[in-house]
């Protein structure tokens, strides 16, 4: 009988189940007591908001920087604190409301999103990822919406979290790993409790802390588990100090 070959696909994949079981409970812990302010910095994501908060929210911060989304969030809620007050705004009120010039297509998509529900009848945010997803709305977006306008345990990834995961497992991971890995990692690393937190606080820990160019792994609570941090510019120039 034909003995079973092992390929280095199930190899690998040994190898990130051993990594994640190993490194899982540190990553929940350091995310969980990051104390960077996510909470209080994205009005959006605190325990209570509305479905339609966090559409607004997220849509907005997916397109610009935090200066520019918060303080766009504030005056488009004050503006249009509900799904029906914003299907009936025209495009001046609008374009008012989002303030910056460029923002403005923004705001014609959200409308587009807004004007799509009520067409279909809908008269609320969906708490369902397909009916989000059919309305235009990207996974992260979706999944976003989900966590923290329903409190469905779900990861949110967006780009910055997906770059830290891959650094914080790189050494078990393909050069151009694909989304749906990184999602089923993030899914994997989910803590069973407090899914909206630690989803908040890592989505800021990879925007502050593991930044594209020149991550500061000096302060980053995940250091000890990281496979990227032996590389890193930060922690290079202290251990040569030392
Ligand atoms: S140690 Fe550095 S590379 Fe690793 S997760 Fe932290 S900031 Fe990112």
């Amino acid at each position: 009988m034909e003995r079973p070959t092992v390929t280095k696909e199930s190899q690998s994949l040994q190898k990130l189940t051993e990594a994640l079981g190993t490194k899982k409970g540190r990553i929940q812990d350091g995310v969980l007591s990051w104390a960077g302010g996510s909470i209080a910095r994205y009005p959006w994501r605190r325990a209570g908001s509305t479905p339609y908060e966090v559409l607004i929210g997220e849509i907005l911060i997916g397109k610009t920087t935090y200066a520019v989304a918060s303080r766009v969030y504030r005056l488009f809620l004050r503006r249009f604190p509900s799904l029906n007050a914003l299907a009936e705004a025209n495009e001046d009120e609008l374009a008012k409301a989002l303030d910056f010039s460029y923002m403005k297509r923004y705001g014609a998509f959200i409308k587009a999103v807004i004007q799509d529900l009520l067409n279909k009848g809908i008269a609320k945010v969906p708490s369902d990822s397909y009916a989000l997803r059919a309305l235009g709305l990207q996974p992260y977006n979706v999944n976003a919406i989900m966590c923290f306008g329903y409190g469905f345990h779900l990861a949110v990834i967006d780009s910055n979290v997906s770059r830290m995961l891959s650094r914080l497992f790189c050494n078990s991971l393909p050069a151009q790993p694909p989304r749906g890995l990184i999602q089923a990692i993030g899914e994997a690393l989910l803590p069973d409790r407090n899914a909206a937190q630690y989803n908040a606080n890592l989505l800021d820990l990879a925007d502050q802390i593991c930044n594209f160019g020149r991550p500061l792994c000096a302060q980053c609570l995940m250091l000890d588990v990281c496979d990227h941090a032996s590389v890193c510019v930060d922690i290079s120039s202290i251990q040569n100090k030392g």
